[in-house]
């Protein structure tokens, strides 16, 4: 067996354990990542698109954000599609001149790749049979990579493996409290090389369902349509998903909206989902690994880089001067703000759709109060500031 000593180890490559690791890096704190799925499967998959200023600043911190300021469409505001009619919600003039940035986690993901190769830092990819051991005490890491068995030990393990991966899974079932809602629907959501209906995103409340129109660049665009989650892709063919889209828009977004062959086309069931706490002795939790959001509120990539940010000061603060506040403080940290997150991700995504058990009564409730959130400066204040991010 192969024993590899460093500082931290990080399972999951994806936006957490990657933002992780370089900002690791810059603070000269040896780290190593190890991931079950190779480089360009963790690149290509296609998820969030939106990122808050703070997440912005991250990248910004971790030097990783050249392709960002090039690429990126800061957007400073939204619309809102209910009634048949259109309403800007005017994120900047509402926050004091906040934004958000659309720019897809394909190529958050990419250049932190990019950026840990050019570094020459050591990545584990397609590591198989990852486990976590005696993280109350000495932790440990093995896993089989490349023919041979490893054992990383470390000082912390910092579980970045997302909802499915076996960081929160080995923790003590007696150690561990999660809260769950599962939603009885899902997004169809479909990528396609043609020019965005418009230039800011459009939420769309609609008698037919909730639907989304948003975009990764000038020339490629995002559309997700709220479906039963009985649906399958397959019985989505792409005149079927433009055409429901066209019912759920309005006249002039129907008569701009440019349709073209998928590119990509999958179906993400929703769910909210909390951990508590995200520190188990030497092992913390972060990202998806810790909690879900419904992509409503556009905040799991975000939140994924808030704990990052969280816990990378953490452990600098750990290792340059000595402190353990930070450490100690991570999980209450992390949690305010989590729980804020997922509050305004389910309230947006109540607002916004269609719920088959809803009565008529409640549908025309939900109707006045978006009419009254978009009607009242305080009400599309309190959108705004969730939307753009709160601080951390
Ligand atoms: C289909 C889908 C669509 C989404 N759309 C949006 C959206 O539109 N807007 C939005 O804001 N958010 C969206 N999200 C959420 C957003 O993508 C996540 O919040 C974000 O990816 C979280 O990053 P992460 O690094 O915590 O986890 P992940 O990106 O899940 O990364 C975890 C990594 O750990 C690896 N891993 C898992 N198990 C192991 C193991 N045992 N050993 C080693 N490695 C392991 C995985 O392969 C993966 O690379 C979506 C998520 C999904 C699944």
């Amino acid at each position: 067996m192969e024993i590899v000593k460093t500082k931290v180890a990080i399972i999951g490559s994806g936006p957490a354990g990657l933002l992780l690791g370089q900002l690791l890096y810059k603070a000269g704190i040896d780290h190593v990542i190890i991931e079950q799925r190779s480089a360009e499967y963790v690149a290509s998959r296609i998820r969030a698109g939106i990122l808050e200023q703070v997440s912005v600043d991250l990248l910004e911190q971790a030097g990783v954000d050249q392709n960002l300021k090039a690429n990126g469409l800061p957007h400073s505001g939204i619309e809102i599609l209910t009634n048949g009619k259109k309403q800007r919600v005017d994120l900047s003039l509402l926050t004091k001149g906040k934004q958000v940035t659309v720019y897809g986690q394909t190529e958050v993901t990419k250049d932190l790749i990019q950026a840990r190769e050019h570094a020459e830092l050591i990545s584990f990819y397609e590591a198989e049979q990852v486990q976590v051991d005696d993280f109350y005490s000495k932790p440990k890491v093995t896993f089989h990579y490349q023919g041979k068995d490893y054992q990383i030990e470390c000082d912390f393990i910092a579980g970045c493996d997302g909802y499915h991966g076996v960081c929160r899974a080995s923790v003590p079932e007696d150690k561990i409290k999660t809260f769950e809602k599962v939603y009885p629907f899902g997004w169809l959501g479909v990528l396609a090389d043609v020019p965005p209906v418009a230039d800011e995103l459009i939420y769309v409340q609609s008698e037919r369902g909730f639907a989304l129109c948003s975009m990764r660049s000038e020339t490629r665009s995002r559309y997700y349509l709220q479906v039963p989650l009985t649906d399958h892709v397959e019985d989505w063919s792409d005149e079927r998903f433009w055409e429901e889209l066209k019912r759920r828009l309005d006249p002039e977004s129907r008569e701009k909206l440019v349709t073209g062959g998928s590119i990509e086309k999958s179906i993400a069931p929703l769910r909210s989902f909390v951990t508590e706490p995200m520190r188990f002795g030497q092992l913390f939790l972060a990202g998806d690994a810790a909690h879900i959001v419904p992509p409503t509120g556009a905040k799991g990539l975000n939140l994924a880089a808030s704990d990052i940010a969280y816990l990378s000061s953490a452990l600098i603060e750990y290792y340059l001067d000595g402190s353990e506040q930070g450490i100690n403080e991570y999980s209450e940290k992390c949690l305010q703000r989590v729980w804020k997150a997922e509050r305004f991700s389910w309230w947006m995504t109540h607002l916004l759709h269609r719920f088959e058990t809803e009565s008529e009564f409640d549908h025309k409730i939900k109707q006045a109060e978006l009419s009254y959130i978009l009607s009242s400066h305080a009400g599309q204040t309190t959108l705004a500031e969730n939307y753009v991010g709160l601080p951390y």
